[in-house]
């Protein structure tokens, strides 16, 4: 690798950052602003406004209608337009109208839906390349699937390595890549987050930039509560636990290369370019880091779990007994979140959706492994996790959750603590959930704020 890419910025930008011209024209002004934003991964066009429709979806949709014989003119005349709206605005001398008969003529020839969909972030990479003036890399040809549509990493490290090599800067559309006999693979919805991690990584970057409307990860969520407060550092694992607890920041699977290589990962809002974001760092390099001054990082939940409530006298002595329920749920494929136990007791937390239908068949079954005295299920409830690194060295953290919750008079069903003290996992009603979270917040946060001011007086 040249000197010239040792600082080298690569910069992803989600679909509502490239929604139509003025969206375009912040994003320009973004990366001329900083010369070392040399790669720049783009989304295909998302909505303007609520009720707008994204341009992967029309083009999934035209694809549906087309494969079934069925008059696709509709969709594609909204792509159509969409497309050369943002040309026209922009004054751009690439006019996508060959491009877009081109996409029409391969849907009436049954093209797949991988192909349909990658077309809006191949279109829109073409004319993000030609605004911006950078040479445009078509995913297809260094983004590589085996025959199953599993990325193959090696391979793709090494193509995007020898292209870059000799490309200072470029626009590489998100979301696909090709499979061995040069077919269109396209990641899962959001991929654009993986090909953006996926170039930082070849180009070795100082750091990934995900743009995107939200001026970073935010400590709650904030359709609970209003105005929630950035964070300003996360480490790799923490967004891995808000993320599983519901939290959506980017695609899972666009941590694991730029985690392997120590890049970090900056969430940044395209509408806000001022505001600094949400760092995403390894835990070595956060551990020095200043805290956000909350103790804990974020809180994030979800609704839609049982409990599996099953009593029996002497319960602690029988060998094997717990082992003989969870045959039954291996079983059954069913997989479960939490097993708080008693003496006497023991209850699994589980998805719903994982016994939907099967409740009577699961009670039965474990009724005759282990012949409890009671065993029920029970509906309605809430996971919510509350996830910090300065959990770990910080007292008291424990009582501050539980005196929220018991000033709310909210009942606590389970509590969890995992080994690396970095959450602590908290089961509720779902009645209660929007409460805890609020209440929790406050706690941390708001009166975190109340103390700064106190102290600035
Ligand atoms: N355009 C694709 C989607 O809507 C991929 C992406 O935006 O990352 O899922």
């Amino acid at each position: 690798m040249s000197d010239m890419q040792l600082n080298t910025k690569v910069v992803k930008f989600g679909g509502s950052s490239l929604a139509d011209a003025s969206q375009f024209r912040k994003v320009k002004d973004i990366i001329t602003a900083d010369e070392t934003r040399r790669y720049v991964v783009p989304s295909a066009p998302g909505k303007r406004h609520s009720n707008d429709i994204k341009i992967t979806d029309l083009l999934y949709t035209s694809q549906k209608l087309a494969a079934s014989g069925k008059d696709f003119s509709e969709p594609l005349s909204m792509i159509r337009s969409r497309y050369l709206e943002i040309a026209q605005e922009l004054g751009l001398s690439f006019d996508p109208t060959e491009e877009l008969d081109r996409i029409a003529a391969r849907l009436k020839d049954g093209a797949t839906k991988d192909f349909a969909a990658s077309r809006g972030e191949y279109l829109n990479g073409l004319l993000l390349a030609d605004f911006l003036g950078f040479p445009f890399i078509d995913a297809a040809e260094v983004i590589c699937f085996n025959e199953s549509g599993t990325l193959m990493m090696p391979e793709t490290m090494a193509k995007l390595r020898d292209r870059l090599k000799d490309t200072p800067q470029a626009v590489i559309p998100g979301f696909y890549g090709a499979g061995p006999s040069g077919e269109i693979i396209t990641f899962s919805r959001g991929g654009s987050d993986i090909t953006g991690s996926l170039v930082a990584r070849a180009a070795r970057a100082e750091i990934y930039e995900n743009w995107t409307d939200v001026s970073g990860v935010l400590v709650a969520d904030p359709r609970i509560v209003k105005d929630a407060a950035v964070i300003n550092t996360i480490t790799y694992e923490e967004l891995r636990e808000l993320s599983y607890m519901g939290a959506t920041v980017l695609h899972e699977d666009a941590i694991f290369p730029v985690r392997a290589a120590g890049i970090p990962i900056n969430i940044r809002n395209t509408n806000d370019p001022a505001a600094p974001g949400t760092m995403i760092v390894a835990g070595d390099s956060a551990e020095s880091d200043a805290l956000t001054g909350y103790t804990i990082t974020g809180i994030a939940g979800k609704k839609g779990f049982c409990a599996i409530n099953i009593q029996k006298a002497m319960m602690n002595a029988e060998l094997g007994f717990c082992r003989k329920v969870l045959t039954v749920l291996e079983e059954m494929e069913i997989s479960f979140e939490h097993m708080p136990s008693g003496i006497d007791t023991m209850t699994i937390i589980l998805a719903e959706d994982m016994i939907k239908g099967r409740e009577k068949t699961v009670l039965s079954r474990i009724r005759k492994a282990v012949e409890p005295d009671s065993c029920e299920i029970e509906h309605g409830i809430s996971l919510l996790a509350v996830v910090g690194r300065g959990m770990r060295r910080t007292r008291g953290t424990a009582a501050r959750i539980f005196a929220a919750l018991a000033h709310a008079r909210i009942n606590v069903k389970m509590i969890d603590q995992g080994s690396s003290e970095l959450n602590i996992i908290i089961g509720l009603l779902d009645g209660d959930f929007e409460a805890a979270v609020r209440h929790i917040y406050d706690m941390f946060v708001n009166s975190a704020l109340k103390t700064e001011e106190n102290s600035e007086n």
